[in-house]
């Protein structure tokens, strides 16, 4: 098999074939029943068959083979005008047989080609039929007896409605064809959503800490730089704190891992409910802290701070049967007094932090501006 003869036929090729090869049969039964009272000699009669019997089959099989099967169906609707021009001069132009092949050939044209096609169709004619005068002379015999007019009429009127079942089709084969379209614009929509939300949900998983659920150390370490530089374009203070859990390593040892990682999820919690809108709440380490406060003076920031400190202090944790309570101790340090740069800063209330243990925990400390603890 050819590669041609794989292609699914073409849905106009298809359709006027249908329509063709039944309007030239009824024009053949026409024209016959024209000739009755006219005999003719068998050139004509095979000219007949071949023209209205055979060419619509072989031409539906050359354009199925050929490779651009619509351009051939759209010349032969362009050429085939002027074979009925033949005939039509030929015969005499019988009024009820000329004047339906004329507007036939128009019309089979015009739905595909339009207006262009249509004169294109008519100019066709008019040479087929020329050519006839020109070769045979000029005959005019308008009449046709009543049966052949009949006939006619009915291969008209059947012409007619198979162009409009053929209109129809295509009209239903296009809607469909919409249909499905927008259903897969539909489902490739619902895709892109879901894709989005997915990618939203890594992004979000990607800067937080899979076992408390806060901001992450990735997270804080974007987020510290973009808020210093902000503080600094505007002269505003930033504070952080840094908390740490006092002698976590014995909740582990007591209770186990698995109490030492919920007082880490309730601490976390208890940290998040008290936060405000701007503060930025992350998991800096194992079991501390790191929270971020724009705009917020070393003043604020302590006494912040020691609400922190006092709301994990009375956080109650259900472990099993038991209550456990643990605390916390905080450095703070504060832009600009304390330091220029996210490290300074983290440094210093790193050391303020440390201080905070050596004073006896649960507690809060900053360094004053001359270096000294307060
Ligand atoms: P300090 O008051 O001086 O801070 O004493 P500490 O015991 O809290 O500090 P230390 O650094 O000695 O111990 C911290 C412990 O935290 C050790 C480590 O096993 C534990 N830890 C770190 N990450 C996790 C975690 O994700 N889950 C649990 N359960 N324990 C963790
Ligand atoms: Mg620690
Ligand atoms: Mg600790």
């Amino acid at each position: 098999m050819s590669p041609a003869a794989q292609r699914p036929v073409s849905w106009v090729v298809l359709a006027n074939h249908r329509v063709r090869a039944a309007t030239f049969a009824a024009i053949f039964l026409v024209i016959a029943s024209h000739l009755y009272e006219r005999p003719q000699g068998g050139l004509v009669w095979a000219l007949l068959t071949l023209h209205l019997w055979v060419y619509p089959h072989l031409l539906y099989a050359f354009a199925n083979r050929s490779d651009k099967p619509l351009k051939v169906e759209y010349l032969a609707l362009l050429l085939e005008p002027a074979l009925m021009g033949a005939w039509a001069a030929w015969l005499g132009f019988p009024l009820w047989i000329a004047f339906p092949v004329f507007l036939g050939s128009l019309i089979s044209i015009s739905l595909y080609q339009g207006p262009r096609g249509t004169a294109g169709a008519a100019l066709s004619f008019g040479a087929g039929a020329l050519t006839v005068i020109a070769l045979h002379g000029f005959t005019f015999a308008p009449d046709t007896r009543l049966l052949t007019s009949a006939l006619a009429m009915s291969s008209l009127g059947i012409y007619l409605l198979l162009v409009a079942e053929a209109a129809r089709q295509r009209g239903l084969k296009l809607r469909h064809a919409r249909e499905a379209l927008r259903e897969k614009e539909q489902a490739l929509q619902r895709q892109l959503q879901a894709n989005q939300s997915l990618q939203q949900q890594l992004l979000e998983q990607a800067n937080r800490d899979a076992l408390t659920g806060l901001f992450n150390r990735r997270y804080l370490d974007a987020t510290i730089l973009r808020e210093l530089a902000r503080s600094q374009r505007e002269s505003q203070p930033l504070s952080l704190l840094i908390m740490d859990i006092d002698h976590f390593k014995q909740v582990n040892d007591r209770h186990g891992h698995q109490a030492g990682d919920e007082v880490l999820r309730q601490v976390a919690q208890a940290l998040a409910a008290g936060a405000r809108q701007s503060d930025v709440v992350c998991r800096y380490g194992g079991e501390e802290y790191l929270v971020l406060l724009p705009n917020v003076t070393c003043h604020t920031a302590q006494v912040r701070a020691e609400a922190y400190r006092a709301d994990v202090q009375t956080l109650p944790i259900p472990f099993g049967p038991e209550i456990l309570h643990v605390t916390i101790s905080i450095g703070v340090a504060t832009f600009p007094q304390h330091g220029q740069t996210a490290q300074a800063l983290i440094q210093q209330a790193d050391a303020a932090l440390y201080q905070a243990k050596q004073l006896g925990r649960n507690r809060v400390a900053a360094q004053n501006q001359a270096g000294g603890l307060r």
